[in-house]
């Protein structure tokens, strides 16, 4: 079945679950919510993911630090998660073996084989490889590093494309009947005997509406004590720890897929991965975030610590004149009263509150960990039975391997398509890029040129399946194509959507 944005429901009936939030947290309830057969509202004041969800380092991954701060629940919990989710999801999640350079002076070569050997075995693993030894004097991953480095580990973790993570849960949730609402603010929420009243504004036109709903889910990341304490007026004794992290983006650094875990003399690790082929990515930083949530972004400082942070490994040195985008989001980590921003807990605390209709505060989480919290947050709730591990996400049907197979099928079938815009469509869409390209035997068929292979019925795909209304809402978050057009193509693409003239065919 399309995902279909319309009919959505429109009454304003009590639904099962009211959710305040459209990060991975929000939809990912959102999904396995509606599944269960619940009817579900989910409201966002942006765009899906416009906040920490697609601010991400966007991988799948245990956390192989945080075993330094014995968390091996989570840790456990989020190794084992990886290849759950890879099978769901292989179009936009796929295996990487990183590297991870032993640093004379740093963390001794017994210590980081121990670490390895327990990543390896905690959560078990079927897919993904086991830690190897690397000599980097021979092995490519060595090529680009200072003679100094040696010795390295490989071991495996996954990426991830956070924010169509999120799109396709809110479009799997609708598809299963649950009424997503993206530019809706809840502005104000009332506790009635046995139901929630929440008023929620669009944020276009002003208009106000009521909704009613059993249950509140309040899932808004680094907003969830704002909004409880301004939006649902209660007290609370929980806070959360809002921690910034940056990365920056530099044109690619080496010619081969591997990314690297670099450990620094702080403690802290960063890493380096290759990005949308011609870039290579860097993050991320660990900073407390004094002002508000909305107000992100990386400063001066942490672009020099992170360019000084890869050029004490990396032959030819980063330097800020070469980064050509950066991106910041807040970690909204529960606040565990952790003496430091990278000490603090990345374990996720659900609160409920069921002295009246239930409240569930989300508090904390990890991309990796999404489905796991919306099993735990609905289980809470009381309502219904797991059921979302391993099923597949829109297009995701096919082997966690299948990806290859699935470019070629479509460069046969679209014999106009060049390798990479077949692939750059197979890890967006998957198995739906076939219903994206219809019956197109050229590409002119695809309508207007709006350049890097962005075409208007992909456009029109992200507005009419994907809840995408703006020219950013499809270069930044549906995909990432804003880091390779023009100014002039993007305000093109801004353009289309509010119904202004096209470029040609
Ligand atoms: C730098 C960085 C790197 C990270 N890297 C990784 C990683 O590699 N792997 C990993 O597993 N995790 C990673 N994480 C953690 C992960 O990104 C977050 O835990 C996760 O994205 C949080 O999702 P969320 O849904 O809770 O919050 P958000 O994505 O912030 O979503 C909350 C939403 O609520 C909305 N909202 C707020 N108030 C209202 C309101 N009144 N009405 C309607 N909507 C509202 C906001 O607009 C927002 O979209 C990283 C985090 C950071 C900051």
């Amino acid at each position: 079945m399309l995902a279909s944005l319309a009919p959505q429901r429109r009454t304003n009936e009590p639904v099962d679950l009211f959710i305040i939030g459209g990060g991975v947290n929000g939809t990912g309830i959102a999904r396995d919510a509606a599944g269960r057969g619940l009817s579900v509202t989910l409201a966002e004041k942006g765009d899906l993911a416009q906040a920490t969800s697609s601010a991400s380092s966007k991988m799948f991954h245990g956390g192989l630090r945080y075993l330094e701060y014995y968390e091996f629940r989570l840790v456990r919990e989020a190794l084992r998660e990886r290849e759950v989710l890879l099978e769901a999801m292989p179009h936009i999640a796929w295996p990487m073996r990183f590297v991870l350079p032993y640093h004379a002076g740093l963390r001794a070569k017994p210590i980081l084989r121990l670490g390895l050997f327990l990543y390896d075995h905690l959560g078990g693993r079927d897919i993904l490889p086991a830690t190897r030894t690397l000599n980097l004097r021979h092995a490519p991953a060595g090529q680009p590093l200072k003679p100094g480095y040696t010795t390295g580990y490989e071991y495996s973790d996954c990426w991830v494309q956070d924010s169509r993570l999120v799109a396709l849960n809110a479009v799997d949730a609708a598809e299963r009947g649950a009424t997503i609402l993206t530019r809706t603010k809840v502005i104000g929420v009332r506790r009635g005997e046995a139901l929630w009243e929440i008023d929620v504004e669009d944020v276009e036109t002003g208009a106000q509406t009521l909704h009613r709903a059993h249950r509140l889910v309040n899932a808004t990341g680094p907003w969830v004590a704002d909004v409880l304490t301004n939006t649902l007026g209660m007290e609370t004794k929980e806070h959360v720890r809002i921690v910034r992290g940056s990365h920056i983006v530099v044109p690619r650094l080496y010619d081969h897929d591997h990314p690297y875990i670099l450990q620094g003399a702080d403690g802290r690790v960063v890493f380096v991965i290759p990005y949308e082929h011609d870039f290579t990515l860097i993050g991320t930083t660990d900073h407390d975030h004094d002002a508000s949530p909305d107000e992100v972004h990386c400063t001066d400082e942490e672009v020099a610590y992170l360019c000084d942070f890869v050029s004490e490994y990396f032959a030819r040195p980063v330097t800020p004149d070469d980064v050509v985008w950066s991106y910041s989001g807040v970690r909204p980590l529960y606040d565990d009263g952790a003496s430091s921003a990278q000490a603090a807990t990345r374990e996720y605390v659900l609160s409920l509150d069921a002295n009246g209709p239930p409240l569930l505060n989300i508090f904390g989480g990890k991309i990796t960990t999404y489905r796991k919290l919306a099993e735990a947050a609905l289980e809470k709730l009381g309502l219904g039975q797991p059921w979302t591990a391993r099923v597949p996400l829109p297009g995701g049907d096919f082997p966690w391997d299948g990806a290859p197979a699935l470019v070629r099928a479509l460069q046969d079938s679209y014999p106009f398509l060049t390798p990479r815009w077949a692939e750059r469509l197979v890890h967006s869409y998957g198995t739906k890029a076939r219903a994206l390209l219809g019956t197109a035997r050229q590409p002119e068929d695809l309508g207007a040129a709006f350049g890097a292979t962005l075409t208007e019925a992909e456009l029109r795909w992200l507005r009419d399946h994907e809840f995408a209304r703006t020219g950013d809402d499809a270069l930044w978050r549906r995909t990432r194509l804003g880091l390779v057009l023009t100014e002039a193509e993007r305000a093109a693409v801004d353009d289309w959507f509010k119904g202004k003239r096209t470029p040609k065919a």
